[in-house]
């Protein structure tokens, strides 16, 4: 989502004249646009402040000023604090502010910084965006959702990003179809709940009216040129009946789902709030995979919240097992200040969430082998999304995400072509174009 808001910042900034640089040094102005999920992440900031500083002195030294502004999770989270440790740092400004940005520059550079902006204004920020003039490429993000109501015991995405908000089925279609113009094949719809969208489309139903996120799917499934959704990241209390039937329906929704659990172990799951089972989730696994039988699976995961077991953990790689995923992500749980797992007794041991995570992340990273491995021999539908380190070489994506490497020619990008796999690495295949299918 990051990636998508800076983008969203480009285009907000163009009209004033400002276009992407290559390196901080040649910046007129540095946006760091920050996530604050885990304490790293947050932390790895300062660092990159430290560095900026020097950039931004030496060009003051040559007589070019820069602005230097902190946007993102983190400038929500810490505001103020962030301007006490980086007096130098211009511009604090929240997620939910960045439209705007020229009004702040604007402040910035007449009072010669100080400005911050981390309020959730009562305009929607999307209402008073440009439309996206950047081209993304082959595949590109759209996000259609914001926010979150969940309240994970862990999680500080409700306190930084809000409260769950959609934007309106009209406008994330005009962007599509934008998006599509602008060359877009494979489109992935982004939201900290994507799942959780709800919207109003313009008319009666069964076209307008109340919209679920499904409904949304179908309605996007009919743009012309546009070949391929996915979407992420979703809550399971939020797969709906229509959204499991368009899985089923849906040609051009891949086959891929990143649907995080986060534990294996019920107790664990009623401490992080979630409001589901491990039998809840795994239902919902064997109804997805009756909708579409060669559905991929991806997770999230967190070892070590607090209060977490042996027993609990031994529960996590259970559920590992009877689900096998396609990829996944591990975290160590990092207390988040605010939140309420930061305050709870039986905080689980650095040492112990250690080898948790390494545990966890041999047998993940076992199962994503061997899902590659499965593919060898397979012919599968492969969209070009760029060249590839070898001269004449390709980069494309299977339809389980999978990064796929094979020799082509340039004129293939953007397009989807049987790709035969020869090779099921680690972390992505090899193959061959068959080109008599092409050519029939
Ligand atoms: N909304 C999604 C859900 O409900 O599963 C997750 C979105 S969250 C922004 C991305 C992931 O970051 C989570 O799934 C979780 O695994 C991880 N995460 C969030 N807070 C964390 C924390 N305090 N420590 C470690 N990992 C965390
Ligand atoms: Fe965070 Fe996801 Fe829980 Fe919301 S549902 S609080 S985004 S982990």
């Amino acid at each position: 989502m990051n990636v998508y808001d800076s983008g969203r910042m480009a285009d907000v900034l163009a009209p004033l004249g400002y276009a992407p640089t290559a390196t901080p040094d040649d910046a007129d102005m540095v946006i760091l646009n920050t996530c604050h999920i885990r304490d790293k992440a947050a932390e790895k900031v300062f660092s990159e402040l430290g560095r900026l500083r020097v950039v931004k002195q030496a060009r003051q030294d040559a007589g070019q000023p820069t602005i230097l502004a902190v946007a993102g999770c983190v400038a929500q989270a810490e505001g103020a604090e962030i301007m006490a440790r980086a007096p130098y740092v211009d511009i604090v400004l929240g997620p939910q502010t960045y439209h705007r940005l020229p009004e702040m520059v604007a402040r910035a550079a007449r009072a010669g910084g100080g400005v911050i902006e981390t309020d959730f204004p009562a305009e929607a920020k999307f209402d008073h965006l440009p439309d996206s003039a950047t081209p993304q490429g082959v595949t590109a993000f759209l996000t259609v959702q914001e926010g979150c109501d969940k309240f994970c015991s862990f999680c500080v995405v409700p306190y930084t990003r809000g409260v769950e908000a959609s934007r309106p089925a009209a406008a994330v279609i005009a962007e599509a179809r934008r998006l599509v113009a602008q060359g877009a094949r494979e489109i992935t719809l982004l939201g900290q709940n994507v799942n959780a969208w709800h919207g109003d489309a313009p008319g009666d139903a069964p076209m307008g009216g109340a919209w679920t996120f499904g409904r949304l799917l179908r309605a996007l499934a009919e743009v012309p040129g546009l070949l391929r959704l996915r979407y992420t990241t979703s809550h399971p209390r939020d797969m709906a009946d229509d959204l499991i039937e368009a899985h089923r329906d849906v040609p051009q929704l891949m086959p891929f789902l990143h649907l995080p659990v986060q534990s294996g172990s019920d107790r664990i799951l009623a401490a992080m709030n979630r409001r589901h089972t491990v039998d809840d989730y795994l239902r919902l696994v064997g109804r997805l995979r009756t909708a579409r039988p060669d559905l991929a699976f991806s997770s999230d995961f967190i070892v070590g919240h607090p209060g977490e077991t042996d027993a609990d953990f031994a529960a996590t790689l259970d559920l590992v097992r009877r689900v096998g995923f396609a990829q996944a992500f591990c975290f160590k749980y990092s207390s988040r200040p605010g939140t309420p797992a930061a305050g709870a007794p039986l905080q689980v041991a650095e040492p112990v969430k250690d080898a948790r995570l390494q545990t966890l992340l041999a047998l993940l990273r076992e199962q994503q082998a061997a899902f590659n491995e499965r593919s060898r021999g397979l012919v599968l539908p492969v969209l070009f999304i760029g060249p590839g380190r070898r001269p004449g070489q390709l980069s494309g994506r299977s339809p389980f995400l999978q990064p796929v490497h094979v020799d082509g020619p340039i004129s293939m990008i953007g397009q989807v072509a049987p790709v035969t796999i020869l090779d099921g690495r680690p972390n992505s295949l090899a193959g061959t174009l068959n080109l008599e299918q092409i050519c029939a």
